[in-house]
């Protein structure tokens, strides 16, 4: 029998084989299905059902989980939606995607409530129809891998929304690439605090879960003292993080040796170098590091055996092909660096009733493969695989040299004081742009100092020329820097002190 080609069909098949191994906290893969087909029934008699969109808006919960697996099984396509999205944004996802109802939580309830005039299912209400064994199961709509599964809108905070319709077939690619790239088996226990609602959480941790039949153990969200000691006492195998929860680690978690987890993931961001050298100091674990986005999962990871190169990100998943192109007219860079392409399975359909950005993000080649064009920079080396160089929108020009932040960011964070930064670009008459940093600091922080360090270690032009100190550098729900922010922060300043009129 070949890999599952769906994730129902993933769930079934563990369901069948393994029935009373725990699947979801307590819950085992038997009460899962079940509880997830009757959802399904209840989600038919409401309409929701054959492509109609359902739209969840909630923290991670059980009910939650109940709710995207009874939406599969009843061949609805799932809408994970950001919950920390306040009215504009989450109106505009929930009528973007045309959603016959809206799941919420009794947290998320008042906002939803306030804002938009679809249905709204509590999940509470859901969790109970899981639980209730009078209730029928549904009769699954075994969906094909071409049938959309899932839309996940992108974080972009300007212009129209973008859904990414990931099919069926995308998902189960995800989930197959990262636990075999991973060598995930039944026996893994993970922890996972990401939010469901992004492809981090759901696209590898959850449904991976249930692709290799192991277990996962579901937070609401990341507590450093919690998961600290949660992998101490030796619950979890594996645990999946953005960078700045393991930032978070290092501040909270002591020494504990967490000799039990096999496996710490980072991504969504880079993970800075000297975060990774002292996570490995400190805990002697390696994290590693994959790199992904919301339209096609993941894409590179470092070796899961061998070396691992801090600030890489490694090499293809199984299935997954990567090239290099010049970003402005897609033809083969001549130096190392290049915008990254990624084609394979897991690449999503496009974008939700958007020809125009679908249009602009995909290209094929001249072999006929279809290519998306992820908008990052990169370069490869044979022996360390990858490294992103950041968003090409983020590349800063001085003076015609190039400058990606990353790299300057990293020196930064290898200074004593500096806890978080970001470095972005402001124009410049005579330069077109000059760097400029936004750091988080303690009082440690010695600003000559720092600048000497750097005019030491970097080419001058890459010297950030001011130093912004900043309590909290603005950040999305997946811990991201939101630079755009930072950049009109900067601009905005600069218009106020300029001529007016
Ligand atoms: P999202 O669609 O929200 O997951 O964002 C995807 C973007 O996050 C990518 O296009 C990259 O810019 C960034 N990203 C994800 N993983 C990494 C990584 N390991 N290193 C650097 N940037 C990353």
């Amino acid at each position: 029998m070949g890999p599952a080609m769906t994730i129902p069909e993933a769930l079934d098949r563990r369901a069948a084989a393994a029935p009373e191994a725990l699947a979801l906290d307590d819950v085992s893969y038997a009460e899962l299905r079940a509880g997830a087909l009757r959802v399904a029934a209840q989600l038919r008699r409401r309409g929701i059902a054959d492509g109609e969109r359902l739209a969840l808006y909630a923290e991670n919960s059980r009910a939650f989980v109940y709710a995207y697996l009874g939406g599969l099984y009843a061949g609805a396509i799932v809408v994970p939606t950001n919950v920390l999205y306040r009215e504009a944004d989450l109106a505009r996802v929930i009528d973007d995607s045309d959603a016959r109802a809206v799941a919420v939580s009794q947290q998320s309830r008042t906002v939803a409530a306030a804002t938009l005039t679809r249905e709204l299912l509590d999940l509470d209400e859901l969790r109970g129809w899981a639980a209730d064994s009078n209730l029928p199961l549904a009769l699954p709509a075994n969906p094909r891998p071409e049938d959309l599964a899932i839309l996940i809108y992108t974080s972009g905070t300007t212009g129209r929304a973008k859904g990414a319709m990931l099919t069926h077939g995308n998902l189960a690619a995800i989930a197959e690439q990262v636990t075999t790239a991973w060598h995930w088996t039944s026996r893994d226990v993970l922890l996972l605090t990401l939010p469901l609602f992004h492809v981090h959480g759901l696209g590898a941790g959850l449904n991976g879960t249930l692709f290799s039949g192991a277990r996962v153990l579901l937070r609401e969200r990341f507590d450093a003292v919690e998961v600290a000691a949660t992998l101490a006492k030796g619950e979890a195998s594996m645990f999946f993080g953005v960078p700045t929860m393991y930032v978070r680690l290092l501040e909270n978690a002591g020494a504990v040796p967490f000799e039990h987890v096999r496996l710490f993931v980072s991504g969504s961001a880079a993970l800075p170098a000297s975060v990774h050298e002292a996570f490995a100091r400190r805990f002697g674990a390696s994290i590693l590091e994959r790199y992904g986005s919301t339209e096609f999962g993941f894409a590179l990871t470092n070796r899961y055996r061998g070396p691992r190169y801090a600030g890489t990100v490694g090499f293809p998943f199984p299935g997954v092909e990567v090239a290099l192109r010049a970003p402005e007219d897609g033809s083969p860079v001549p130096s190392n660096v290049g915008e990254i392409l990624v084609s394979g399975p897991n690449v999503c359909a496009g974008y939700w009733r958007n020809d125009e950005a679908t249009a602009a993000a995909f290209i094929v080649d001249a072999g006929g493969k279809r290519w998306y064009r992820s908008g990052d920079l990169g370069w490869f080396d044979p022996e360390r695989g990858y490294t992103i160089a950041g968003r090409i929108k983020e590349l800063i020009i001085s003076g015609g040299f190039n400058i990606y932040p990353l790299e300057v960011e990293d020196e930064l964070l290898r200074l004593p004081g500096v806890r978080a930064c970001a470095v972005v670009g402001k124009p410049d008459a005579a330069r077109g742009e000059i760097p400029v940093a936004f750091i988080e600091s303690g009082p440690e922080l010695d600003e000559q100092m720092l600048l000497e360090v750097l005019r030491a270690r970097l080419a001058s032009f890459k010297v950030p020329k001011e130093i912004h100190r900043i309590d909290a550098l603005p950040r999305n729900a997946m811990g991201k820097v939101d630079k755009p922010r930072l950049r009109a922060a900067l601009s905005a300043t600069g218009r106020t002190d300029g001529p007016q009129g």
